[in-house]
């Protein structure tokens, strides 16, 4: 029984709604006939696009039949509304003038405004930052009002026409045009205006398209909106999806962060590349100045240095060091009979024994002139002493471009307790001095 009863109350309730919605009869309205993607009025007579499909289905839900009232242009819609032979103008923004005899529904969908220039302009995000462009722009439409209140920092043309718009901005006649996202994308498209891109967002100037109802049918509206409200953001997504694909340049113009980045990256390897070069040639000239250009040994500022660098480390840790200067016997007469040339050579194969013949850790340098520096690392007089015996024996049984053998004799010296630098070379010339004076071709130690 209670089953029955329920069954009887629901078939009632339907009755009563359907009795209802006939009570409104179908509800009148008029749209904007050319204005695709939002709304057009196509060869059939039926009301399509992005509108279309939002007041079909907001009138789905609010459970109301629809009647089309068809006008060959806006003005004839706008005209038919205030004459009251139509109840509903289907897609619209509010404004002041409309307020007069119409009330609007929440906004069905908000559209964006967007800045539309030539492929080659740069991203446009502050239009007040920009100077001495022309904005064009339909004529008569609300965004001219406001852009000529917002932005008189831009030279403001109108056309009769959105195609006209585009086509100026195209055809390099205007800078830019500031027109809805959506219909943006879509003229670009159809029109195949492709030096064209959207370029750049204009906060607070979006489209709030809404329905717009005879003030005199204020529950028309309420319930309308009821209906509005139930749309999700998705499915107005899917709607407009629908009618256009839309891909919107966002805050970056890439081109321009590109060219910047390109800009840097050439700087920078420029830099990179002058400053491994410069690295190189330094490093080139530090080698050129601590060493012998004939001989190609330590020359004499290297010499020193190192002498200094091991004093050090005999002062601090009593590590023994010695050096061995060695002159080459009657060289003068080398190049008295033989000439330069060859004297150059006989230094240089000299250069060559004694390095080929010192310790790894030892260090050969040009003294000047025709006298060579050995300098004995770890070594107390003993080894330097061994050592500078085996190079003068290995002089003498060198060949040499003269086709004669060679002498050298060298003084060695250890450095001691309170010597100086100074001191130690001091003492091996002396050294040197004797072994020459004494008969060259030797070695003496002091
Ligand atoms: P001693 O046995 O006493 O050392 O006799 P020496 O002839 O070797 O000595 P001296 O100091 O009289 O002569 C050294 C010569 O070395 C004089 C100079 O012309 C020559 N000489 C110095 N530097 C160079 C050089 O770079 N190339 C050539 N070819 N000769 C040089
Ligand atoms: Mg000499
Ligand atoms: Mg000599």
């Amino acid at each position: 029984m209670r089953r029955l009863a329920l069954a009887c109350g629901l078939i009632l309730g339907m009755a009563a709604q359907a009795a209802a919605a006939g009570e409104d009869g179908p509800v009148t309205f008029c749209v904007d006939p050319d204005w695709p993607p939002y709304e057009v009025i196509d060869a059939q007579g039926t009301h399509q696009g992005i509108a279309a499909d939002l007041l079909r289905r907001v009138a789905d839900r609010a459970g109301l039949r629809l009647s089309l009232h068809p006008t060959k242009d806006w003005d004839e819609s706008i005209a038919a509304s205030q004459a009251g032979l139509c109840d509903v103008l289907s897609f619209l923004n509010q404004s002041p003038k409309r307020d007069q005899w119409l009330v609007f529904t929440d906004p069905v969908f908000i559209d964006r405004n967007v800045i539309v220039t030539r492929e080659d302009h740069s991203f446009v995000d502050d239009l007040a930052g920009i100077s001495g462009e022309t904005l064009v722009l339909p004529k008569g439409t609300s965004i001219e009002e406001r852009v000529r209140r917002d932005f008189p920092n831009l030279k403001v043309v109108t056309t009769d026409s959105e195609a006209e718009a585009f086509a100026m901005v195209a055809q390099k006649k205007a800078d830019m045009t500031m027109r809805s996202m959506i219909v943006a994308v879509y003229t670009i498209k159809k029109d195949g205006w492709f030096n064209l891109k959207i370029s750049g967002q204009v906060p607070g100037y979006e489209n709030n398209l809404r329905i717009g109802v005879r003030k005199e049918q204020i529950a028309l509206r309420d319930r309308l909106n009821l209906a509005v409200a139930q749309i999700t953001p998705s499915e107005r997504a899917e709607i407009a999806n629908r009618h256009v694909a839309i891909t919107v340049q966002t805050g970056i113009d890439y081109r321009l962060l590109a060219q910047v980045v390109a800009f840097f990256s050439v700087i920078l390897l420029t830099s990179l590349f002058w400053v491994s070069k410069l690295r190189r040639v330094n490093r080139q000239l530090f080698m050129l100045s601590r060493t012998d250009t004939l001989t190609r040994l330590a020359n004499r500022a290297s010499l020193n240095e190192r002498m200094e660098r091991e004093y050090d480390r005999f002062i601090r840790y009593r590590r023994p060091f010695s050096v061995i200067l060695l002159d080459i016997d009657y060289f003068k007469a080398v190049n008295d009979q033989f000439g330069h040339l060859i004297g150059d050579q006989v230094l240089v194969k000299t250069a060559e024994l004694l390095g080929h013949t010192a310790r790894a850790p030892d260090v050969v340098g040009r003294w000047g002139g025709e006298e060579f520096m050995v300098l004995c690392l770890e070594s107390g007089t003993d080894q330097a002493q061994a050592l500078a015996e085996r190079l003068c024996a290995a002089m003498r049984t060198q060949p040499f471009p003269t086709g004669q053998t060679q002498t050298i004799s060298a003084g060695v010296a250890t450095l001691a307790d309170k010597d100086s630098i100074d001191d130690l070379v001091n003492r091996a010339d002396k050294a040197l001095y004797q072994a020459k004076s004494s008969g060259r071709d030797r070695v003496v130690t002091l």
